[in-house]
């Protein structure tokens, strides 16, 4: 684990499982149906239970009926996980860096983030959203997380701890390379 002091507050990089955090929100790497897929996301729903997908159902219905957008955010409750909420994020498929790819995942970190903000929530816990399924280059997406979530605890928001969650030795070498270069040893807990 490495651990960052930012603000005040802290920047946590692990290997672990993203359903297994108890954090109050963890992100979840969604595609634009919300109603489930692999990876990340049908980990979630398989252990959270039904209540994810019917809360999914009703966003879908009242809120985005074409699907959500790349880049956007919704929230839902935790089910039957540790964590209280669930944040639904979709990344961008990569395809090749120049059809906007850096610019819509800092916004799926971005959005998902403010969004937790805005209703207190105080500790939340991402994936590498994109690295998987979606084909986004590890130390890219690596990149653009630290950034993104380092540059939210600069600012004066709810949260207050951010745990990087990754889920192969390689990945979380790869994060904690990339944390080193962009934030150096200073903050370095
Ligand atoms: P995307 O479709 O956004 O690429 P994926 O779920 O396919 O999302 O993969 C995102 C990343 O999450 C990949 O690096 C994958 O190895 C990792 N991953 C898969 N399952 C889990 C899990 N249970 N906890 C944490 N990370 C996971």
């Amino acid at each position: 684990m490495i651990e960052y002091r930012i603000n005040g507050k802290t920047l946590r990089i692990v290997i672990g499982d993203i359903t297994e955090q108890d954090t109050d929100a963890i992100v979840n790497a969604a595609n634009p149906s919300l109603m489930g897929g692999g990876g990340v996301d049908g980990a979630i729903h398989r252990k959270g239970g039904p209540t994810i997908l019917r809360e999914c159902t009703e966003i879908r219905e009242r809120q985005y009926p074409r699907g959500l957008p790349t880049g956007e955010a919704v929230i839902t409750t935790g089910g039957n996980l540790k964590a209280r909420h669930i944040i639904h994020t979709v990344g961008p498929i990569w395809r090749g860096g120049k059809e906007g790819e850096p610019q819509l995942l800092a916004r799926a970190y971005e959005n998902s983030l403010r969004l937790a903000a805005e209703r207190g929530l105080r500790t939340i816990a991402f994936p590498a959203i994109s690295t998987g399924a979606y084909g986004y280059p590890a130390e890219k997406a690596a990149g653009t997380a630290i950034k993104t979530t380092a540059t939210h605890l600069q600012e004066n928001t709810a949260i207050e701890e951010i745990t990087i969650v990754t889920y192969t030795h390689e990945d979380y070498r790869t994060h904690a390379k990339v944390a080193e270069e962009t934030l150096g040893d200073t903050h370095r807990h």
